[in-house]
């Protein structure tokens, strides 16, 4: 049985069907939902049954969509819009979803909290807000480490629900590539739910569920929430009244996914060519995002990236250097199409004075429209004596707010924020209203991966940003 080595070639595409040879840019004429695999193909699983997996990538091609090109592009027009300052961008989810969390429950309080965050946000800011769940397909994982060793056992380490399981036996670790078909029907389970629960008026500013939030009747929080809820609602029974027309948000929300487009293969079998507008598109999410392990300039993810046409993330790490963040530009949006590319900081709050001005110099010198913004969790992870995993909430706090700064400072607008959280009452990262402390992580820690805030210190962290709430 052999396992991944972090780095391999992968063998030409055979699972594709028809497809035009040119496509409408120039700069595109090379490209091919599979040329990436040419490259160094970085934190890919080596599966030990290479006919299974072609068989699974082969079916996973032929499957519907989970989203459509002009959701795509009116995410891309809000983006470009954000770009200008216009709108504000919120995206949040856990750092990886599982199989077993695709439950109504689950999904339900998810959308709820990133609901709310956002009309926080919204009021706070007097802008739209763009939102973008981690969701409905974030199920494949980068690992600092290819392998994992306990009490002298030396197993692969866990890449996530689409890649193995968690558990530590040779078993669970090996690479299965059935999963990546159950990751795509949860994802597409998980995207219907939620498209039900928006489109039924979950999202609807008149219905009471979308205000209410259990957690905080005991909350610190308490009294700056309700202050929220309450001017919003005499705001809307004024409108209401003035205009005699019933104001239903329900009707204009919108909600998108993204994930780490990590696993190329599988996201190779979600791009489609769709003849109408003459691009290809990844289906499989919105707004796919390049994480920071894998966005060497000239690596097989980056070239993946630059032939679909959807917004795209790109993680901004401390060790990127203004000529590498310029390349990914001219690579990614040689056209310097608006709306296209959303920079996603995550310096850590120690070192986002040092790195983050040069690099908002050297993106302005492209000319290249991008929206900044910030990451405030895979900078500040850190491990507490227990050996779990955690973030402090000030370290949270304190990287955003340096970011605030530094954009105004530079004349630069930072239009978003992306967090890793759950809409339960997890205890993963300590801090916030309530002081959680290291003592109190193992009471409800339930992450695979990285520590997410729990609802109460996400909607915390919303009335920050939104100036609505001071400690
Ligand atoms: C993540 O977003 O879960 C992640 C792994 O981030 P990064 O690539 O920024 O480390
Ligand atoms: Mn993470």
């Amino acid at each position: 049985m052999q396992f991944s080595t972090g780095i391999r070639l992968l063998r030409t595409d055979r699972v594709l069907g028809s497809c035009p040879a040119m496509t409408r840019t120039p700069d595109l004429i090379h490209w091919h939902p599979s040329s990436w695999q040419s490259r160094q193909a970085q934190q890919q699983a080596t599966y030990p049954d290479q006919a299974a997996l072609d068989s699974v990538v082969s079916e996973l091609s032929r499957l519907p969509p989970l989203v459509v090109s002009w959701e795509i592009e009116a995410l891309k027009e809000q983006i470009a819009s954000a770009q200008r300052g216009e709108r504000f961008l919120l995206q949040g989810g856990d750092c990886a979803e599982t199989f077993e969390d695709c439950e109504s429950d689950k999904i339900a309080k998810k959308l709820k909290i990133l609901l709310q965050m956002s009309l926080v946000l919204v009021y706070g800011l007097k802008k739209p807000v763009i939102r973008v769940g981690r969701m409905a397909g974030q199920y494949a994982k980068p690992r600092s480490a290819d392998t994992e060793t306990r009490d002298g056992v030396t197993l692969p380490s866990y890449r996530g629900a689409n890649v193995n399981r968690p558990g530590f036996t040779a078993e669970d670790r090996t690479p299965d590539p059935s999963l990546l078909l159950r990751g795509y029907e949860r994802s597409a389970l998980t995207l219907n739910f939620v498209r039900s629960l928006i489109d039924g008026g979950f999202a609807d500013l008149h219905h009471p569920e979308y205000w209410d939030l259990d957690f905080v009747r005991h909350s610190p929080l308490k009294d700056s929430y309700e202050k929220v809820v309450h001017s919003i609602s005499e705001s809307l029974d004024f409108f209401e009244a003035a205009s005699g027309q019933p104001i239903h948000e329900s009707t204009t929300t919108r909600f998108y996914t993204s994930h780490e487009a990590l696993h190329l293969l599988l996201e190779q079998s979600q791009t489609r060519f769709i003849p109408r507008s003459q691009r290809w598109y990844n289906l499989g999410t919105h707004m796919p995002w390049i994480g920071m392990r894998t966005a060497a300039l000239d690596g097989a993810h980056v070239e993946f990236f630059r032939g679909i046409s959807n917004p795209m993330g790109i993680k901004v790490g401390p060790s990127m250097s203004a000529e590498w963040v310029q390349g990914l530009l001219a690579t990614l949006n040689p056209n310097n199409e608006p709306g296209r590319i959303v920079l996603i900081h995550r310096m850590g709050a120690k070192d986002i004075e040092k790195r983050l001005p040069p690099l908002i110099q050297a993106v302005r010198a492209t000319g290249s429209p991008v929206l900044w913004i910030c990451d405030p969790m895979h900078g500040n992870t850190e491990t507490a004596t227990s050996g779990l995993k955690t973030r402090r909430f000030e370290n949270i706090v304190s990287e955003l707010e340096s970011a605030f700064r530094i954009h105004r400072e530079l004349g630069s607008w930072l239009g978003g924020v992306h967090f890793e959280l759950t809409g339960e009452d997890v205890t993963e990262c300590t801090g916030g209203a309530r002081g959680l402390t290291d003592a109190d992580l193992a009471r409800a820690y339930k992450s695979q991966v990285d520590p997410r805030l729990n609802h109460e210190q996400a909607l915390e962290l919303a009335m920050r940003i939104a100036g609505l709430h001071s400690k």
